[in-house]
């Protein structure tokens, strides 16, 4: 279980409140300025997060649409950020190895290692 956003609203100047839910503490007030939004070009990633007030734990959880706009309206400057290319990349072949993995390390350790992995990927 992660947060519940409800928000309170603030006059125009005057720091807002939001009240969210921590796990532990169950509902608290915390100050909009102690939020963290990220929002990601593939919405399932977007996330905010906030240490609590009472306990201290800090606190992610899924961000969807409505509250990307609930946390902004509130002030928050949302991050802006995209998943890596590679995650989109199609991959072929067997998944590596341990065995794989020791390969590499014994070949880092070869004077000539960049050469060999470079013939090695042709
Ligand atoms: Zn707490």
């Amino acid at each position: 279980m992660g947060a519940t956003i409800l928000s309170k609203a603030a006059p125009e100047g005057i720091m807002s409140w939001i009240e969210a839910v921590c796990p532990s503490c169950e509902a608290v007030e915390c100050r909009s300025v102690d939020f963290g939004l990220w929002v990601c070009d593939d919405t399932s990633a977007s996330f905010y997060s906030f240490v609590c007030p009472r306990c201290g734990a800090n606190l992610q959880k899924h961000a969807t649409d409505r509250i990307v706009e609930l946390l902004i309206a509130e002030g928050i400057r949302p991050a802006f950020w995209h998943l890596p290319a590679e995650m989109r990349e199609e991959h072929t072949g067997p998944p590596l190895t341990v065995d794989d993995v020791l390969d590499a390390i014994i070949l880092l350790d070869r004077p000539d290692w960049f050469t060999e992995l470079t013939r090695a990927t042709r």
